[in-house]
């Protein structure tokens, strides 16, 4: 009986790996560069308007001197999430520090047309049961996850401290008093007994580096600014109808790219969609929420059983059940059977391997194939074939974007992994030949593997001076990823040298608030002023992090170039670093779980 999951268009015929290969291999090897990172422009001088709000206005206020139990840098999910948990524990005076106009991170800037969450809501949306919200799709779409947000700051009084329109500029250790004081470029330069830094991976935009960039006459804007003003409509889906008379180009077929296309090819006169490289588009299947069913399983703990259920099915765990059934879980489940087909006495690590590199050879297989089968023009549908193993890139899902292509005024221009020639004041080169447009949409994502201070704004310096650029010169080095030596009181909310669960960032985040809340009130009842990792918990965790598989598929220098592989470019011997706990996501789930249960905090220092 055929998979439910299986796209139209699955093909069951044998498949010649070696070709495949090969084939994978030349993809790579046209997009490789020299510059790497560096072919992107930084948004700053003549390109800092690109960074303008364009939501809110910025409101004027007197800088803060002030004192606050706990500061956040950021005001996305780890904020809102660390915030309400420190709440619950009774901590009141929580201050958010936010670059963006209000709550939110990513689902602030990203109001493109189209955002929508590529994992289940009902994993991926924070808080749903302690808010009371039913999502009301499968993948809910932008305005719902950015109204969730302000949900949470609002039911857990997070507004009433938060600083908005407000970038941190400096944070430092005061050793006399125990405290951090928070500089920013607002004035404010306020103290904190502990702080938490949650800014986000991908939050600095950055330009592609053509040629002649500058030179352009028309309009032009990154998808995280997204310009309603001009091409009219809104987050919400409205019609972009002011587009209806304009060409338009779109640079970038990446994760954005592949959900705002279809909004553009139904709203705009000519739309001319720049490729480099193909996303793999795999199949959406978003559903509304039916509330019956919504209220059958939304009982007491629910969202923490679909949290671990989701991570189980998919991180290496295993469950009996999949509550979630999305395409992550579909991909592990693939494995999984592949693995499960190995005789016990031939199970081996490279087995294993062999088992993975097939499943994915025929999950790229279907996910071409049904470029076949949707996209109409045949020359079309070869070119938005992705032809790389599924976890080199961002996988994506959607049922209306290899549709778009099929717009009488949709036009791909592929530029056989090249990227885009030039640009003039009048349009975009590709191949010698110019696409004269009225507006140039830049969907060329966001600085993932540039310094750590350049993209937050700020270093921190901890004790004795030390700052954290240099504590982690030679690579990141954590306890469970959240705390550092030399930087007492301080919580670092993200996924690496933790569960690392990239699948459902949430879950990650979720999970160190509670470690945080429960850290704070400890150390406040113990009227300890210090809560430090020692030198030796921190050298056990990164060395045991160091026992583990490494990256394994995700990132692999043999993959075509992109944010995953560092552009393609050696990363260095710090990159080491970048990994989860060996035994998985599910294990360390519960590992942290029983750390923070037992009382003792092994590993912190009170005092
Ligand atoms: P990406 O970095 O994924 O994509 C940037 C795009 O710009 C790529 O297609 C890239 O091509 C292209 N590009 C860069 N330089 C040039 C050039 N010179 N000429 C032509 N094209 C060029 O950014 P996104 O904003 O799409 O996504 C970033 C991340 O944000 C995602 O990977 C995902 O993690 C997250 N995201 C999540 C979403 C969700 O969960 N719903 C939705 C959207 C984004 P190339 O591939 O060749 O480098």
């Amino acid at each position: 009986m055929p998979d439910s999951n299986e796209p139209q268009g699955a093909v069951r015929k044998p498949i010649d790996k070696q070709a495949l290969l090969a084939r994978y291999r030349a993809e790579r090897d046209k997009r490789l560069r020299d510059d790497g990172n560096e072919q992107y422009l930084q948004l700053k001088g003549q390109l800092s308007h690109y960074l303008d709000d364009p939501y809110t206005p910025r409101v004027e206020r007197e800088p803060k001197t002030d004192h606050v139990t706990f500061a956040f840098i950021g005001g996305g999910f780890a904020g809102l999430v660390a915030g309400a948990r420190l709440k619950e524990a009774g901590i009141d005076d929580v201050r958010i520090v936010e670059k963006g106009g209000g709550f939110g991170g990513t689902w602030y800037w990203n109001r493109y047309p189209g955002a929508q969450c590529d994992t289940a809501s009902m994993i991926y949306m924070p808080l749903l049961e302690e808010t009371g919200h039913m999502p009301s799709e499968k993948y809910a779409h932008a305005p719902e996850i950015l109204e969730q947000c302000e949900r949470i700051g609002r039911k857990y009084g997070l507004y009433d401290n938060a600083l908005f329109h407000t970038e941190v500029t400096g944070v430092e250790w005061d050793e006399a008093r125990s405290r951090w004081i928070i500089r920013t470029n607002r004035g404010d330069e306020f103290t904190a007994d502990f702080i938490g830094i949650g800014n986000g991976p991908l939050h600095v935009p950055k330009l592609p580096g053509i040629p002649g960039i500058e030179s352009f006459e028309g309009h032009s804007f990154h998808t995280s600014r997204w310009d309603y003003g001009y091409t009219g409509g809104d987050p919400k889906g409205a019609p972009m109808d002011k587009l209806a008379d304009k060409r338009v180009a779109i640079i970038g077929t990446g994760a954005t790219s592949v959900q705002a296309v279809p909004h553009l090819a139904r709203s705009a006169k000519e739309l001319y969609v720049f490729q480099r490289t193909p996303s793999s588009v795999d199949v959406r299947a978003n559903i509304p929420i039916d509330a019956d069913w919504f209220a059958s399983v939304a009982t007491p703990g629910w969202q923490q059983r679909w949290l671990e259920n989701f991570t189980a099915n998919q991180a290496g765990g295993s469950a009996d059940e999949d509550l979630v059934q999305d395409g992550w879980t579909d991909l592990s489940r693939r494995i999984r059977a592949k693995i499960g087909q190995i005789p016990r006495e031939q199970l081996t690590p490279q087995k294993m391997l062999e088992a993975f590199e097939d499943s994915d050879f025929e999950k790229m297989e279907e996910i071409r194939a049904r470029v076949d089968g949707i996209v109409e023009d045949h020359e079309t549908a070869q070119k938005l074939k992705a032809w790389y193993r599924q976890l080199c890139k961002r996988p994506c899902f959607h049922d209306q974007y290899l549709q778009a292509f099929n717009e009488p005024g949709a036009h791909l221009i592929d530029t056989d992994g090249k990227g885009v020639e030039k640009i003039t004041e009048t349009g975009v080169v590709v191949a010698g030949k110019e696409y004269p447009v009225d507006c140039i949409i830049y969907a060329s994502g966001f600085e993932v593997g540039t310094e750590w201070t350049r993209r937050s704004g700020f270093d921190l310096v901890g004790k004795d001076g030390l700052k954290l650029s240099e504590a982690w010169a030679d690579g990141m080095k954590t306890k469970h990823g959240l705390h550092v030596h030399g930087f007492p009181n301080a919580f670092f909310v993200q996924p690496t040298q933790g569960a690392n669960l990239i699948s459902n960032i949430p879950h990650n985040l979720t999970d160190s608030a509670r470690t945080i809340a429960l850290v704070v009130k400890t150390a406040l009842e113990r009227g300890a002023k210090e809560v430090e990792v020692t030198q030796e918990a921190q050298d056990d965790w990164v060395a045991l992090l160091l026992t583990g598989p490494g990256r394994m598929m995700i990132g692999s220098p043999d993959c075509t170039p992109g944010y995953y592989n560092n552009e393609g470019k050696d990363p260095g011997p710090a990159a080491k670093y970048n990994v989860g706990y060996p035994a998985g996501a599910s294990a360390y789930f519960k590992y942290i779980e029983d750390w923070r249960n037992s009382g003792q905090f092994e590993g912190l220092a009170f005092r």
